[in-house]
């Protein structure tokens, strides 16, 4: 099996690193020279050129969001029919519509940090983290399991869902809480005792805040719709925390919270 990777950043770049020595061929292909340089420790077929994954039963595009749609209409003409082909983009729904001349599977690892391209990346990003898979009624189940065993390779658990109902999803439990982790440090800044004061709690509440700049924007430009609908939901919570059942609710949320997180901080909630 010939196994493309395109675009060697965060996601990228920890994809490869995680495939590498295993029993198939890699091909990796990125626009800059030290990234290719860096690659050839994990594969010898490293190329600028896209053209180079043409022979690829697998692809995997690793682009940032805006720049996926673009990749996955070149690819038309370089991968055969048979070809799987993925992204990872953080944002489904506006890539399935489309019909491809090859297999798509639309596909977003529920794990990034902060950080940004190749240097950032790690063979242990994946491990224990969810990767959502977005096949439509079209989806071969043939290929959903071809997807799903070099998915799990890379020590991630496979979670199948709607395009459109993983992008409201992410909206609530990443995207959102984004928005919001920028708004709290932004608010803060109002008091410069505030900030001086800020320890560890603040840390944590504020740690989204950092997320790279253009992915943040993609995620805005790209689930906008569902982030709005997501900060109105988190209005209405913020309302009704603030009653008299305030104990109750936040018992409840607690021993979710507990549920939900291994020590490790993996969601093990299945
Ligand atoms: P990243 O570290 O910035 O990597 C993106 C890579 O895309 C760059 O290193 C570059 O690779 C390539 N690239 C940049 N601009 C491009 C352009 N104009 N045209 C073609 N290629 C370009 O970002 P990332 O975090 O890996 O994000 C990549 C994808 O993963 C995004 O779709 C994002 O939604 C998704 N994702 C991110 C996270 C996260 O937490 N960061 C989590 C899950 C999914 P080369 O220099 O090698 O060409």
């Amino acid at each position: 099996m010939r196994i493309g990777i395109i675009a060697l950043g965060l996601i990228g770049g920890s994809l490869l690193k995680a495939l590498s020595g295993k029993d198939f061929e890699l091909v990796a292909v990125s626009r800059d020279k030290t990234t290719l340089k860096a690659a050839k420790s994990y594969t010898d077929n490293v190329s600028d050129d896209i053209s180079a994954i043409k022979d690829c039963d697998m692809v995997f595009v690793c682009t940032p969001i805006s720049k996926t749609s673009e990749m996955l209409d070149k690819l038309e003409k370089i991968v055969s029919e048979d070809c799987i082909v993925t992204d990872v983009a953080s944002v489904k729904g506006f890539l399935s519509s489309k019909k491809r001349p090859y297999k798509f599977i639309g596909s977003h690892p529920m794990a990034g940090t902060e950080n940004k391209r190749f240097k950032a990346s790690s063979p242990e990003l994946f491990k224990g983290a969810k990767w959502v898979i977005t096949p439509t009624i079209d989806t071969m189940i043939d290929d959903i399991e071809k997807l799903k065993n070099i998915i799990e390779m890379t020590g991630a658990d496979l979670i199948l869902a709607d395009a459109n109902e993983h992008d409201e999803a992410v909206a609530l439990i990443s995207h959102m809480p984004m928005l919001v982790a920028q708004a709290i440090f932004k608010t803060a800044t109002n008091s410069d005792l505030a900030l001086e004061l800020a320890a560890s709690g603040f840390r944590d509440m504020t740690r989204l805040a950092m997320t790279n700049t253009e992915l943040a924007q993609d995620m805005m430009t790209y689930n906008g719709q569902n982030i709005k609908k997501a900060c109105n939901m988190l209005s209405d919570s913020l309302s009704s925390l603030q009653d008299k059942s305030y104990v109750d609710t936040i018992t409840a949320i607690k021993a979710l919270r507990e549920r939900m997180y291994s020590t490790e901080g993996k969601n093990i909630l299945k």
